[in-house]
């Protein structure tokens, strides 16, 4: 595919400067020879993925070159493992993305309403399959009985899933939020842990929902938020060729910068509610529409819609 950038922008950005000058980490990148697996050390923990990421990171210099290609002949979609590579051009074209959406979504921030990282992760499991508005709606009662860890860990399931009932598949999420009350209790002295490994260990706490905690409780980005809108999104973009949010997750990290992850996760979102709808994209009136690739967008949308639950969208 060709890049729909190269050569109609210089940017003056330095997000997208940076992007431009070191095309080659970009190039190496998307080797695609160490895919990322559930269960690898992206599954484990954000420790092992940030420092892989930061040994190819733009800074760092080269360690293999890129393989020669005769002109005209096209790049693989695919590594020698048969995975698909990220698309060709796009680190550049994030940068140029993520340029505009902090000049539209300037405040973009974690839609959950939240006092402090309990309630951030308490509304983060219950956000699985439901909208945040509904969350907004459920949580004020949720909050008001059940403060803290504590409370939350003595709570009768009957109680909770009465409480939460409206945000669906209410009896696995009051299950999780109790224990995830309990653990914490048990484990950390009632207080939510500002660390990835121990968050996830948590009942109910996968990876979204870890970045989500560490990311706006925290302060620290551990890795990108891939929901489903991010998940749409970045391919409708051209900045992955998966549909696994984890390895979403790798491709965005590899190529946005590691202050940017979270932020991006936000603006994405702002932008997917707004105009890159899942049925109906606004391609036409997007401020992205000269620069992303639009990829599967047709097709998408003259699908009927089909309902699909999976515990990777958490
Ligand atoms: S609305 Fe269209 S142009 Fe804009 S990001 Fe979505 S697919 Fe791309």
């Amino acid at each position: 595919m060709s890049s729909p950038v190269s050569g109609r922008r210089r940017s003056t950005s330095p997000l997208a400067e940076k992007a431009v000058q070191n095309p080659t980490a970009d190039s190496i990148s998307d080797s695609g020879s160490s895919e990322i697996q559930p269960g690898d050390g992206l599954a484990r923990g954000g420790a092992a993925v940030s420092d892989q990421h930061e040994t190819k990171s733009a800074d760092s210099p080269p360690t293999k070159l890129p393989p020669i290609r005769n002109p005209g002949q096209p790049a693989s979609k695919t590594s020698r493992a048969g995975t698909p590579r990220r698309p060709q051009g796009a680190k550049v074209r994030a940068a140029l993305i993520l340029e505009r959406l902090i000049a539209r979504y300037p405040e973009a921030r974690c839609a959950l309403t939240h006092q402090n990282p309990f309630q951030l992760l308490a509304a983060t499991i219950l956000s699985a399959q439901c909208t945040d508005v509904r969350v907004n709606l459920t949580t004020p009662a949720l909050f008001a009985r059940f403060p803290d860890p504590a409370s939350l860990a003595r709570a009768d399931l009957a109680e909770v899933e009465t409480l939460i009932r409206s945000t669906g598949f209410y009896h696995n999420k009051a299950l999780n939020l109790i224990g995830m009350a309990r653990a914490i209790v048990e484990h950390h002295g009632g207080v939510v842990p500002d660390n990835y490994d121990a968050l996830t260990a948590l009942p109910g706490v996968g990876r979204k929902t870890a970045n989500v905690v560490m990311g706006d409780a925290f302060g620290r980005a551990e890795g990108v938020v891939v929901d489903t809108h991010v998940k749409r999104l970045a391919f409708r973009m051209g900045l992955t060729r998966h549909h696994d949010p984890i390895k979403i997750e790798r491709d965005l990290m590899a190529i946005l910068p590691r202050d940017q992850w979270v932020g991006f996760s936000h603006r994405m979102i702002f932008h997917g509610r707004d105009t890159c709808d899942a049925r109906k994209p606004r391609c036409e009136s997007c401020i992205l529409a000269d620069l992303c690739p639009k990829v599967g967008v047709e097709s998408a949308t003259s699908k009927p819609r089909r309902a699909r639950f999976s515990s990777a969208d958490e």
